[in-house]
């Protein structure tokens, strides 16, 4: 057996970086960069209003206060969008809107509650300034967000709704990012029936397929559903043929020691076989290896298979633990590990085996600390277990009990990547 560590070496050995894709902006929300990108206009484009006010030199405003308002005549009024032709010249004043471009002449912007504008009627003639202001006042330079000519962003930044946003206010409608991993799911067994069909006796609903898809859908790669193979090496072989143009294979079930589990002879067979167990617990049998598929254009290229054990619960926690680092590894991103915590542990758990051990917990925040408690039974058929938690709880290897009180680290399953 192998530890959690060697395996995922071994996993992300066989992980590489994806080709580039040109893609719309919005989607490429959680991808990789792949071209450091430039600006070629200022952001903002001119010196613009950062309020609704008077643009005004601010040397006629000195002396001006609320008992002894300075009178400044109103010569334009000016929206955002829009250019005044007129030059503020001495005693006067033109009305804008925030965003609207200075005047030239002004050097700086009164807000409406600094003038007696409420007092007037309509479109005042004149305008009373109620206090002094300094030049550079409320106004917004040229390219003081972004230079024009400067890197807004490098290569192998991710993007978030903040780069989408800078993106969209340098005009970039598509960007270059690493593409997306095509992941193929493989269910298998003679006992699972697809979704909307009527349910035998004996038989259960392939549910994995569903659980991991979700999974590939979160982080960001794109799922393809191969259906259900039955459990002979023929069926499990013509199921993986039709994935093989996928950059990572996926199959749930037929690893572990009983009879029809043909997916590690399929393996065997058709692949390089990485390795068989873990020590860790669920997800003991899980198997690695690769599969021959297709790439672009008809050339061949080593498709890394995971071959998950069936259980639902193991399936899901393996995937998160050794598909998931693989696909973000696939997509250009750096941090691949999932957000880890300390929480105090509520619960008891017992660790015979030496394995390293997750446990399905609640993770709930009291008096600045978090505290950990196992959502119950904790079989790895128990699928519900899986919705009920928000984190793994972490038994290392060498800890034969974790008792109330002990401090423990849980990985967490629903926060977001760095
Ligand atoms: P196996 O690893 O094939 O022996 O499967 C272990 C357990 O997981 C068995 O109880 C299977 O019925 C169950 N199982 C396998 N595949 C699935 C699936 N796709 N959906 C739900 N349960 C499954
Ligand atoms: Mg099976």
């Amino acid at each position: 057996m192998i530890t959690v560590e060697q395996a995922l070496d071994k996993i992300l050995s066989y992980a590489t970086v994806l080709e580039e894709e040109e893609s719309p902006i919005l989607d490429s929300l959680g991808q990789v960069l792949a071209e450091d990108v430039y600006s070629d206009i200022d952001v903002p484009p001119l010196d613009n209003s950062a309020m609704d006010g008077y643009a005004v030199r601010s040397e006629d405003t000195g002396g001006a206060s609320r008992q002894s308002p300075r009178l400044l005549c109103v010569i334009d009024t000016v929206p955002a969008g829009s250019i005044s032709s007129r030059v503020v010249e001495a005693g006067t004043a033109i009305r804008i809107m925030t965003g609207a471009p200075v005047p030239e002449g002004a050097d700086s912007v009164v807000m409406f509650e600094d003038t007696d504008e409420a007092q007037r009627q309509g479109r005042p003639a004149e305008i009373g300034i109620l206090r002094r202001v300094e030049a550079g006042l409320n106004i917004r330079r040229a390219g003081e967000d972004i230079a024009r000519g400067s890197m807004v962003l490098s290569q192998g930044t991710m993007l978030r709704p903040s780069e989408v946003g800078v993106l969209a206010s340098l005009g970039r409608a598509a960007v270059r990012v690493i593409r997306r991993p095509v992941v193929a799911i493989l269910a298998t067994g003679d006992e699972l029936v697809e979704l909307g069909q009527p349910l035998p006796a004996g038989r259960i609903y392939n549910s994995n397929t569903y659980s991991l898809a979700a999974l590939v859908r979160r982080y960001g790669g794109i799922p393809r559903i191969l259906g259900i193979a039955r459990d002979s090496e023929s069926s499990v072989v013509a199921g993986l043929r039709r994935g093989l143009d996928a950059d990572m294979l996926i199959t749930t079930g037929g690893v572990s020691a009983g009879d029809y589990d043909v997916v590690k002879d399929v393996l065997a067979k058709q692949g390089e076989i990485a390795f068989w167990t873990v020590k860790m617990r669920p997800g003991k049998p899980l198997a690695f290896g690769t599969v021959e598929g297709v790439g672009e254009a008809g050339t061949a290229k080593s498709i890394p298979h995971l071959g998950l054990p069936g259980n639902p619960v193991s399936s899901m926690i393996t995937f998160e633990l050794f598909g998931r680092p693989a696909m973000l590894k696939m997509m250009g991103k750096r941090n691949l590990a999932k957000p880890i915590i300390e929480a105090v542990a509520e619960s008891s758990v017992a660790n015979h085996g030496r394995r390293r051990i997750f446990t399905r917990v609640i993770v709930e925040k009291r008096d600045n600390q978090y505290f950990a408690r196992l959502t119950g039974p904790q079989g790895s058929g128990i699928l519900t277990s899986m919705a009920l938690a928000n984190g793994l709880m972490i038994i290392p290897e060498d800890k034969g009990v974790v008792t109330p009180g002990d401090v423990v680290e849980v990985m967490m399953l629903d926060w977001g990547e760095e």
